[in-house]
C-alpha cells in the first residue's frame, strides 16, 4: 500500500469522527444546490446551453495545438512573453526567472491552483520571497499553512469563530464573528501589500485563441488588483485552459459561474491582452504567460480519457458528490480534490502512488450529472479503477480475484464455499471487532450481513423435490 493510500485511510477514519464537521460542510453543500437549481431554472434550456459548453472545450481539446499556437502568436503580438513549461520544475523556473530579472521581493497572488500544483509558494517563500495570496479563502488557509480544502472554496471547511481566532492570532485584530468585519480585517492586511508587490501573480480561467487572452473569474476583485498595481504581471495557465473564440466566453462564463457558486454571473470578468500598451493609463508595464503542461499531454494521447482536460474547474462535482462530503478536501491529499481530482490526478502524478483515489466514489454518477462540460466522471473512475488492477503488482491481490473467478465459475466448490463461509462467520462471531478479526480494519466502519438461513442451491434443491416430476 503506498503512503499516499494509508494517508487517505488514516484522515477518510478521522473525519468519519468529527460528525460535526461533516454537518457543517453538508449545510454549505445543501445551501450551494439549492442557489444553483434556483439559478438553474432561468435557463430557457440549461441541456442545450451545457451540450453547447461540451462542444466548445472538445473541439478546442481536439486542436490544441493549433488553438495554443493562435493563442502564444496573439499574445506576443501585443508584447507578452509566452513561456512554454513541460513540468513544475520549467514552470517554476521560468517564474523565478522573472523575479529575479525585475530583482522582485513582494509578491502578490490572486487565486490560482496551477501554481499549487507546481507548489510555487512553498519554492519561493524558501527562496525568501515575500508572497501573499489575496483571494480571502487562499489568505486563510496561507495564514493556517495549510492546502486549499476546495478548489472552488479553499476555506469552506472552516467555522467563523475559527476565523476570528486566526486573525487575532496572526493578525492582532480585535475579535468579531461579524463576515463583513472579518473580510474588512483582511482586505485592510492586503491593502498594503497590493501597494508593496513588485510582482503579481495570478491564473487564467480561459486562454482566448483568437484574440490572444486571458480571462480571470472572481468574486473580490482581488484578481483586477493582484494584476494591475504591480509593474509585472505573471499568468500561469494549463494549456487545457485554451478556447477557441472571443464569442465563446458568452456560453462559458456563465456556465463557470452557475457551476461553480450558483451565480447567474460571477462579480468580476476580466480579460488581459498584454502589458500598458502606449497611451493606455493603467496596467503592467510588463506581462509574461506561462504554459504548462506537467503530464496534460500525455492525458491528451488518451483517447478514452482525453476528455478529462475539458474540466474548467468549476468545483461541482465536489460540491455533490458523497465521498467528498464524508472524507473532506483535505483527506485526498492532491491539488485538485474530488471526482475530478480522482480521475486526473493518477494521471499527472501516477497511478502507481494515486490509484487508490479511484476507490474514492460510490459510482453514483451525480458528478457526470452535474458537469456543466459533460465529463464522464464515473466511467473514467471505473476505467482508472480497470488500469490500476492491469498496473498493479500485488500478487496477492491478483490470486485473490483468480480464487474468485475459479469459484464463481464451478457450482460445486461454489456450494463448498458459500458454506464454508457460513461456518467461518458463525464460529468467528466472538472475535468480531477485536484485533484478532482478519478484517478487523473493514469491519470499523460496516458489517457484513447475516448468512440466511439456507443457501440458494439448498433451496433450489427443495423446491425441485417438492415439484412433480415433469412427463
Ligand atoms: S469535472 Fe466538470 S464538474 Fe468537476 S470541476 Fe471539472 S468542469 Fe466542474
Amino acid at each position: 500500500m503506498s503512503v499516499n493510500t494509508v494517508q487517505f485511510q488514516t484522515d477518510a477514519d478521522r473525519m468519519q469522527q468529527d460528525g460535526d464537521r461533516r454537518e457543517f460542510l453538508r449545510t454549505a453543500l445543501n445551501g450551494y444546490i439549492l442557489t444553483r437549481s434556483g439559478q438553474q431554472s432561468k435557463y430557457g434550456d440549461y441541456e442545450a446551453a451545457r451540450t453547447t459548453a461540451a462542444a466548445i472545450k472538445w473541439q478546442a481539446i481536439e486542436n490544441l495545438g493549433e488553438h495554443l499556437e493562435r493563442f502564444a502568436d496573439n499574445l506576443e503580438a501585443r508584447g507578452v512573453h509566452v513561456h512554454w513549461c513541460s513540468d513544475a520544475a520549467e514552470a517554476r523556473a521560468a517564474i523565478v526567472g522573472v523575479l529575479k530579472k525585475h530583482d522582485a521581493k513582494a509578491i502578490v497572488k490572486s487565486k490560482c491552483m496551477t501554481t499549487e500544483e507546481i507548489h510555487l509558494n512553498e519554492l519561493l517563500e524558501k527562496q525568501g520571497y515575500d508572497v501573499v495570496e489575496s483571494d480571502l479563502g487562499e489568505y486563510i488557509v496561507q495564514l493556517r499553512r495549510e492546502a486549499p480544502y476546495h478548489f472552488v472554496f479553499p476555506a469552506m471547511h472552516l467555522k467563523r469563530g475559527e476565523i476570528r481566532e486566526l486573525f487575532e492570532r496572526e493578525l492582532g485584530d480585535a475579535p468579531t464573528d461579524d463576515p463583513e468585519a472579518l473580510t474588512m480585517i483582511a482586505r485592510q492586511a492586503l491593502r498594503q501589500k497590493y501597494l508593496a508587490a513588485d510582482v503579481g501573480i495570478s491564473g487564467a480561467n480561459f486562454g482566448v485563441a483568437e484574440t490572444g487572452m486571458i480571462s480571470i473569474t472572481e468574486n473580490e476583485g482581488n484578481a483586477r488588483l493582484t494584476t494591475a498595481m504591480p509593474k509585472v504581471h505573471i499568468a500561469l495557465m494549463g494549456i487545457e485552459k485554451v478556447i477557441p473564440r472571443f464569442a465563446d466566453l458568452a456560453v462559458m462564463l456563465p456556465m463557470l459561474a452557475l457551476a461553480g457558486t450558483g451565480q447567474r454571473l460571477t462579480g468580476y470578468n476580466s480579460q488581459f491582452a498584454g502589458p500598458r500598451q502606449e497611451g493606455e493609463c493603467d496596467g503592467p508595464e510588463e506581462m509574461h504567460v506561462v504554459l504548462l503542461d506537467n503530464h496534460r499531454t500525455e492525458l491528451l494521447a488518451h483517447p478514452e480519457e482525453r476528455d478529462a482536460l475539458r474540466c474548467i474547474r468549476c468545483g461541482a462535482c465536489l460540491n455533490v458528490c458523497p465521498v467528498f462530503k464524508n472524507v473532506g478536501g483535505h483527506t485526498y491529499g492532491t491539488t485538485y480534490q474530488g471526482p475530478i481530482g480522482s480521475v486526473i490526478t493518477p494521471h499527472l502524478r501516477g497511478m502507481k502512488d494515486w490509484k487508490h483515489l479511484s476507490n474514492a466514489s460510490s459510482l453514483c454518477g451525480a458528478c457526470t450529472e452535474t458537469c456543466p462540460v459533460r465529463i464522464d466522471l464515473h466511467h473514467h473512475l471505473l476505467r482508472n479503477r480497470h488500469s490500476a488492477a492491469e498496473s498493479s503488482g500485488g500478487w496477492a491481490e491478483r490470486m485473490q480475484m483468480r480464487g474468485f473467478a475459479l469459484v464463481m465459475r464451478q457450482p460445486w466448490l461454489y456450494g463448498i464455499a458459500s458454506s464454508l463461509g457460513r461456518w467461518a462467520h458463525t464460529l468467528s462471531r466472538p472475535i468480531h471487532g477485536t484485533r484478532l478479526d482478519p478484517v478487523y480494519a473493514w469491519r470499523k466502519t460496516r458489517d457484513f450481513p447475516a448468512p440466511a438461513p439456507k443457501t440458494f442451491q439448498q433451496l433450489w434443491r427443495e423446491r425441485k423435490k417438492d415439484q412433480p416430476p415433469r412427463h
